[in-house]
């Protein structure tokens, strides 16, 4: 059996060719240009890893939600288990980007970090108190 993929670790995309015996072992990776492209091939072949993008709700933040994606590939077969501990987590605000939202995602090595800041909602009133007060004395804050 044939299965053809495009290689996506670089902007090139080559076009990968690797051939399974009839034990779904492979056999042969033709089509890459360099050694990443073979490895890739291979791991799609054995396991398929992907970065988990999504969400992690946030408590007391100026929005309910701050986006996230895992620092390192994890295993396909894991993503759906991985996004159940993601959506029963928490994180309290303030969240700055980079911050580790969990640690060791179900023992991968991978940790999720937030993509995106969010203010704690206080934070975002008493600016809001202040640009008030400047409107209603008709000065201008800077
Ligand atoms: S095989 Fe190598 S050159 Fe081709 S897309 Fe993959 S990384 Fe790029």
């Amino acid at each position: 059996m044939i299965k053809k993929l495009v290689c996506i670790q670089c902007p090139l995309g080559c076009e990968i060719e690797v051939e399974l015996n009839e034990k779904m072992e492979v056999v042969e990776i033709k089509g890459n240009k360099c050694p990443r492209g073979y490895n890739y091939a291979m791991e799609e072949m054995v396991d398929p890893k992907r970065i988990l993008t999504t969400s992690v709700k946030v408590e007391g933040g100026d929005i309910e939600l701050v986006s996230v994606k895992t620092d390192k590939p994890i295993p396909k077969r894991l993503l759906k288990e991985a996004m159940e501990v993601i959506r029963k987590a928490r994180v309290k605000a303030p969240v700055h980007v980079g911050d580790v939202v969990l640690t060791d995602l179900l023992g991968t090595g991978a940790n999720v970090v937030a993509t995106r800041t969010i203010r704690p909602k206080a934070l975002k009133r008493k600016k809001t108190d202040a640009n008030s007060a400047h409107k209603r004395c008709g000065s201008m804050k800077i």
